[in-house]
Formats: C-alpha cells, sequence, structure tokens
C-alpha cells in the first residue's frame, strides 16, 4: 500500500509556519522562468541559485520545449512578468536513446494511440539548440532576447551552456 501521500500531509502539516509565503507575491522576484527535466537528480534552487519566489519553474520529461511548456512560458511572461527563459537538460537523461516506436508500440498494446510524442532523442545538444530555436520563434512569448540553454550532468555537479545555431 503507498502511504508516500499521506507521509506528504503530515510532512506539511508539521510545517506550516516554514510553508507560508504570506505577502509574497506570485510575480517571480528575478523575471525569469526555468524549464527543466523532471530527472530527480536536478535540484534546481541549489543549482541557479534560486529562493522561493524567484522564478517559475516548468519541469517535464526531457525539459522539451513541447506545446504545453510553451503555454505555461506564454502564461509566466504574458500574465506574471517574467522576460528570461532557461532552460535546463542533462547527461543521463532518460529520453537520451529510448525508441520512439517501441514507445509507441507500448501504448498502441493498451489500446491507446497518443496525440503526443514520447520526445525521445540521440543527440542531446541539438535537442537542446533545438528547443532554443523553438522558444526563440515562438510569438506566444513577447520576451525571446533571453533564452538560454544549459545542460547539468548530476555525475560531476557541472553545468555547462548550450548556445543554438545562429544565436
Ligand atoms: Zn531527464
Amino acid at each position: 500500500m503507498p502511504k508516500n501521500a499521506d507521509e506528504m500531509l503530515e510532512a506539511a502539516a508539521s510545517r506550516p509556519d516554514e510553508l507560508a509565503a504570506p505577502g509574497l507575491s506570485p510575480r517571480p522576484r528575478r523575471k525569469v522562468a526555468v524549464l527543466s527535466c523532471m530527472d530527480t537528480r536536478i535540484d534546481l534552487f541549489p543549482m541557479l541559485g534560486l529562493e522561493r519566489g524567484d522564478a517559475h519553474i516548468i519541469r517535464n520529461a526531457g525539459g522539451l520545449a513541447t506545446d504545453d511548456a510553451l503555454r505555461s512560458l506564454s502564461a509566466s511572461q504574458r500574465l506574471l512578468g517574467t522576460e528570461e527563459v532557461v532552460v535546463v537538460m542533462h547527461e543521463g537523461c532518460g529520453l537520451h536513446g529510448a525508441s520512439e516506436d517501441d514507445y509507441r508500440q507500448m501504448l498502441a498494446g493498451d489500446g491507446i494511440l497518443p496525440t503526443w510524442r514520447l520526445g525521445a532523442f540521440d543527440d542531446l545538444e541539438a535537442t537542446l539548440s533545438h528547443s532554443l530555436a523553438r522558444l526563440r520563434a515562438a510569438r506566444e512569448l513577447p520576451h525571446r532576447e533571453h533564452i538560454r540553454g544549459f545542460i547539468f550532468d548530476p555525475e560531476d555537479g557541472s553545468l555547462r551552456e548550450v548556445e543554438a545555431p545562429g544565436a
């Protein structure tokens, strides 16, 4: 019997004073949104020097610039005042080298034909560059001058920048 949800409620109930943010604005203080892979090893707040209230954090499998990531980034900029985007991908991603075809077949085996792709990729840098290019071309985002991409290596803790072609 899984009990994480119960333990989570207990954890929150044990420290409401720590969790409360009375008066803290929902508008990110540093006017930045971070799009990152959901990987368990990526701890964005210490990695990027962020505090609560500083940034929007959008996470998905891969840290890919999907339609839904774009929806969130658009809301972040147009409704909540962010002007910069940082995309974080990483070494050792579960989507790196995965098979789009095998995944589709797995779903098809359960009678499902999804409208979305898994997002499997073979080249980490090229995939990040492609995401940056998509965001830089997305007119949903009024602020596209400051869109940067980083790759984290969970093995050694390094974070490096990847530039989009022609940027
Ligand atoms: Zn990942």
